[in-house]
């Protein structure tokens, strides 16, 4: 690996954005914005990145922002992604940074990973005289509806200067001060569909054919991510290694019919195919073979996030040795949450989105994506942002090294 930027110096660098970091995260999480509206934490985001002198260009894919910081000298491209929408529900967690926005909360984190994406760059932006190459910070909008990360990529962020690798992190529930890394792993694609059945007999066909599709899960839908769950994904081959989780409802449709609908998560992603000729099996064996056509697919199976396993296992060690290795975690497995689009980026470019754990028994905060009660320890803003930037610092350094993968040591 050539030289890097020496994580002391990062990490003075950050101690001295720290303060104004928090104090952007807690703007952000008051006014929460939901995906498609994230007008004002773009322009918030774009003018603490114009004044640490990136290159931005607003209006992204919807309200992306793409910000540029080059270092002095000339090298490899890399990207770094975090997302800025927030989820549509209500904040349950008390404290005075609480959503003043009803139905809308911070409760993915996103406020906290835009946060760290701005700190990251204003922590290199004042060590560029030692950087080797340009990062490009990639501020998405509307991941929630998983439709910011592709007007992006079709707004041509990956194309003007294609990045050799491109990285992410996430909230997650483990303690504040842990990472975790998912090598070859990542959270599941999923897929599903619908059919409309009729005659005198639907709604219990209907019935039939719910019960059949559920039956093809290996695993229940987790509603707690209790300590089995934590402990089952660190396990190499345990029970998230392979899964299927399936969810099935039932409509009724205007002809005195029923529709059912079915949804899936997967590992690995190869398993889609397979449910699909079952989903049409058990369509076939109960309607007949005439109904197999009437089975509504979505489009394509939304893609799994596969994280790169030697990057990923490169960036656990790389991270020990900022945090301790006792603080990083390594997945073998993902429970079957909600997707992020952030597959869609990875599925062009190779990289990695690491966990970092957000969650403090001592403060009664519990990171888990999504839920109500979602609170973060702000701390880890400072150790999200020194951690991703020593990363990227070295990645470039290691990419100007080894141009061709980048992976020497
Ligand atoms: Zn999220």
């Amino acid at each position: 690996m050539g030289p890097t930027v020496d994580q002391r110096l990062i990490d003075i660098a950050t101690s001295a954005v720290y303060s104004e970091l928090v104090q952007l995260r807690r703007a952000i999480h008051r006014y929460p914005e939901l995906a498609g509206d994230e007008g004002e934490t773009a322009a918030l985001v774009a003018g603490r990145l114009r004044g640490a002198g990136l290159d931005v260009r607003t209006g992204v894919g919807g309200h992306g922002v793409v910000a540029v910081l080059h270092g002095t000298e000339p090298g490899p491209v890399i990207a770094y992604r975090a997302d800025m929408d927030a989820v549509r529900d209500d904040e349950l967690f008390d404290s005075d940074i609480r959503s003043r926005v009803a139905g809308a909360a911070h409760l993915c984190g996103h406020d906290i990973h835009t946060a760290i994406a701005v700190g990251v760059a204003e922590t290199l932006g004042t060590l560029r005289d030692r950087l080797q190459g340009s990062i490009a910070f990639l501020f998405q909008p509307a991941e929630e509806t998983l439709t910011g990360a592709r007007a992006m990529i079709a707004d041509g962020v990956l194309d003007d200067m294609p990045p050799a690798e491109i990285y992410a992190i996430h909230c997650g529930p483990t303690p504040v001060g842990n990472i975790c890394v998912s090598p070859g792993v990542g959270q599941p694609g999923q897929d599903g569909f619908h059919v409309d059945i009729t005659g005198p007999d639907a709604v219990a066909r209907a019935h039939e054919i719910r019960a059949a599709v559920l039956e093809l899960a290996t695993l229940p839908p987790i509603h707690e991510l209790d300590q089995d769950v934590l402990t089952a994904i660190t396990e190499p081959g345990g029970p998230f290694a392979r899964f299927v989780v399936a969810w099935s409802w039932i409509e009724s449709t205007p002809d005195d019919g029923a529709r059912v609908s079915a949804m899936f998560r997967a590992w690995p992603e190869e398993r889609y195919p397979e449910l699909r000729q079952h989903s049409v099996d058990i369509v076939t064996k109960v309607c007949g073979a005439d109904m197999a056509e009437r089975v509504a697919f979505w489009g394509e199976p939304f893609p799994a996030m596969v994280c790169d396993a030697n990057l990923s296992e490169q960036a656990g060690e790389y991270f020990g040795s900022v945090l301790g290795q006792e603080n990083i975690t390594v997945l073998h497995g993902f429970y079957p949450y909600n997707g992020d689009d952030f597959a869609l980026f990875l599925d062009r470019i190779p990289g990695a989105m690491f966990y970092l754990g957000v969650s403090n028994e001592s403060t009664g905060q519990l990171g888990l994506p999504h839920a109500p009660q979602f609170s973060a320890d702000e701390s880890a803003i400072g150790i999200g942002t020194r951690a991703v930037a020593g990363w990227l610092s070295a990645r470039l350094s290691a990419l100007k090294a080894f141009p061709a993968g980048g992976r020497g040591s």
